[in-house]
This record gives C-alpha cells, sequence and structure tokens, in this order.
C-alpha cells in the first residue's frame, strides 16, 4: 500500500488560520508583528524566496520590510543595518537571507541579530536555548518537520529516529528536537558506516543532505507484524535538469515526468520518489517540508511580537 502523505500546504493552512486569529487578538492590543528582510544583491532564487515570505506576511496581516543592499555592500554596512533594525521596536524579526556575498562575514552578521528577534533561530544563544530545551526561536525547517510530525499525530517517543545531515540550520536542531520529544536520535553524515543499514532500522527518518534521490526505497523499514512502514520526512529540495535522471527517478510517475519534459527541471528530494511503495508516511517533494518552512517564519514573527512586547493575548501556541 502507498504511503500516507503527509500534506505540507494543508498544515500550512491550518496554521496560517490559527495565526490569523492570533494576529487579530494582537492587533486589538495595538501591535502589528512585523518582519524585516534584508536581500543582499540579486541572486534570483533569494529573490524568490524572500518576495515569498513578504507575500505571507502581507497574506496575513502583518507589517514587512524588505531592506536591499546592492552585491558590494561590506560587513559594516551590514551590522549598522542590523543595528538599526535591533533598535526598531516596530521590527519583531529580522530575516538575513542567506547565502551572503563572500565579502561579508555572515557568522557575525548573524550573530549581531538581536536574539529575540532570530525568527530564523540561528543565532547561538537560540541553538544554546534548544540545547537546553528552553523556550527560544527555533529554525524553521526542524520547526516545520515537528508540525508535520504533530498534525499527523505520528508517535515519536520511544521511536527510532534517523537523522541524515548534520547542518547547523536542519540536521542539528531537527535531532535535537526529536530528542527533546522522547525519540532514539542517531544523526548520520557523510562519515556515517553501513547507512542503508542504520536506515533500515528507523521508524521515523529525517533526510537533509541536498542530494537528489538518494535514499533508496529498500533502505526504509517496509510495514511488518501489524506496524506501518517508517515514517519519511524529505527535507531536500534538489532541482533536476538531467532527462536521464529524471527518467529515472520518475519511472513509476508519468505525469510528473511529462511536466518535467514540458518544463525542463524537476524538485527531486534526498528519498527515491519509488519509497512511497515502502514507507508508511512520507512528505513529498514539492508540498511537504517546503510550505512549512515560510509558516514557521511566519509563527516566530507572531511569537516574537507577543514575548518582545509584553502581550498577554491568548493566542495558539505551538511547541
Ligand atoms: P548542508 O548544509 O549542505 O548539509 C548537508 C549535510 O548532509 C551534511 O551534514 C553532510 O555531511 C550530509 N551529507 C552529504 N552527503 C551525504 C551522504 N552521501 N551521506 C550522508 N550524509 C551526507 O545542507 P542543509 O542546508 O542541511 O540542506 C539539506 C537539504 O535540505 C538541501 O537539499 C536543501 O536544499 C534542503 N533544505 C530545504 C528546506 C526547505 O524548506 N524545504 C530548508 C532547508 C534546506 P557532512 O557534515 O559530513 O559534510
Amino acid at each position: 500500500m502507498p504511503a500516507r502523505i503527509l500534506d505540507g500546504l494543508k498544515i500550512r493552512d491550518e496554521i496560517f488560520s490559527e495565526l490569523k486569529s492570533d494576529i487579530a487578538k494582537l492587533h486589538a492590543q495595538g501591535i502589528r508583528p512585523g518582519l524585516a528582510a534584508v536581500l543582499v544583491g540579486e541572486n534570483p532564487a533569494s529573490q524568490l524566496y524572500v518576495k515569498s515570505k513578504i507575500a505571507a506576511c502581507e497574506q496575513l496581516g502583518m507589517a514587512s520590510w524588505l531592506h536591499t543592499p546592492p552585491a558590494g555592500v561590506s560587513t559594516d554596512y551590514m551590522l549598522q543595518l542590523v543595528r538599526d533594525l535591533n533598535a526598531d521596536d516596530n521590527v519583531d524579526g529580522i530575516l538575513i537571507q542567506l547565502p551572503l556575498p563572500s565579502q561579508i562575514d555572515s557568522k557575525r552578521v548573524l550573530e549581531s541579530v538581536d536574539p529575540a528577534k532570530d525568527v530564523d533561530g540561528f543565532h547561538p544563544v537560540n541553538m544554546g536555548m534548544l540545547v537546553s530545551n528552553r523556550p527560544g526561536l527555533v529554525a524553521c525547517t526542524p520547526a516545520g518537520c515537528m508540525e508535520i510530525f504533530r498534525h499527523n499525530k505520528i508517535p515519536i517517543e520511544g521511536a527510532n529516529a534517523v537523522v541524515l545531515g548534520r547542518s547547523d540550520i536542519v540536521g542539528k536542531p531537527m535531532a535535537l528536537l526529536l530528542l527533546h520529544a522522547n525519540a532514539t536520535v542517531t544523526i548520520c553524515h557523510s562519515k556515517t558506516r553501513d547507512l542503508p543499514d542504520v536506515i533500515r532500522r528507523a521508524d521515523i527518518l529525517v533526510a537533509a543532505i541536498g542530494k537528489a534521490g538518494y535514499v533508496q526505497p529498500d533502505w526504509i523499514k517496509p510495514a511488518a507484524a501489524g506496524k506501518p512502514g517508517a515514517t519519511v520526512i524529505d527535507v531536500g529540495t534538489n532541482k533536476v535538469t538531467d532527462a536521464g535522471e529524471a527518467a529515472q527517478f520518475l519511472r513509476n510517475f508519468p505525469e510528473r515526468l511529462e511536466k518535467f519534459h514540458a518544463k525542463g527541471s524537476v524538485l527531486i528530494g534526498d528519498v527515491h520518489p519509488d519509497a512511497i511503495q515502502v514507507a508508511g508516511a512520507l512528505s513529498p517533494v514539492p508540498g511537504g517540508v517546503g510550505p512549512m518552512t515560510i509558516t514557521m517564519l511566519m509563527s516566530n514573527t507572531v511569537k516574537s511580537a507577543r514575548l518582545r512586547r509584553g502581550s498577554n493575548a491568548a493566542v495558539a501556541r505551538r511547541p
């Protein structure tokens, strides 16, 4: 039986509707949550990401500001811009769109963001809060994966969870969130031995390595003895443009292959699409984790507004 699909778009709509009511309560107290986005240079992919973040703010009735310094700006310029945004009380969240041009010291810039406005959850203070399981702003993609588990009632406590990838923005915070939810967590990376065997033991797999279709269907724990197959969260978003590769990935998905031929590219996750035949539940690419990342950015901005401005509005609280 094919996997249950973990639909990120549906969860996004549910959380957006909760956020709209949270925001209305904040408006009633004279608070309009606001996000300032900083986009340096003219990287088309970054422009697209930032545009959709600003559009989400508008959809939810939040304030937004877009700063677009030219590609050649210095670290000092960026530090002054962040200082100004830190000092502006109307700004609840600061988003520095990555990657920054190479002449800018990205770490210094990210660390200069007020941790209370760090809606990406990248600041060492917020990472530290996560390590010690204290409330703080959590990185959006892993927080979104936790919402996928929660909304689909996927049991985490006692589960064997494998996180594939150990980046600061996805793998590490994901592993900590699963650990705090009482999973037994294994973190895998490029030096892990016998990866297929490690993954075969997983009740939950979160794949975040940036390699199209890397996780093979026969690495995933199948249904057995009345228990469903593994829950697979596919974080990877890899643009495939090679026709041979697309044909191999989409051999069992003729409609998607047809779309590839029309468009010249297709988004493939880190898990081979055929895994849908083995997994118990699976987040699709696209339409799984992707929409959740923006959703959690909006949620973090509302949370930051509430915490920073001391609102006592009774709003929906996500972990
Ligand atoms: P990253 O910083 O490049 O980290 C990749 C991680 O994967 C590293 O820890 C690396 O191990 C590990 N890895 C690479 N090849 C491997 C292999 N063959 N076997 C085992 N581990 C391997 O990537 P990231 O920023 O975490 O992103 C990962 C993926 O998620 C990308 O496709 C990215 O586009 C996607 N993403 C999607 C969203 C979304 O909203 N949907 C958000 C963020 C990221 P080492 O540490 O040993 O090098």
